[in-house]
């Protein structure tokens, strides 16, 4: 199952995720580990980002 990457905005399968958060009550996966350290920094800002284009951070 494809999940998106809240910080980068990639699609990714849930178990090739580098990460997995869990934030209010949601859980998040990373295609890396900057993007979780990223996410961790700021959740809210990332957690209520809808339909924005990423940066390609990665891949
Ligand atoms: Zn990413």
């Amino acid at each position: 199952m494809k999940v998106k990457d809240p910080v980068c905005g990639m699609k990714i399968e849930k178990e090739e995720a580098a990460e997995k958060i869990e934030y209010m009550g949601k859980e998040y996966y990373f295609c890396s580990q900057e993007c979780a350290e990223k996410f961790k920094d700021n959740p809210e800002q990332y957690a209520h980002q809808k339909n924005s284009h990423g940066h390609g951070c990665c891949h």
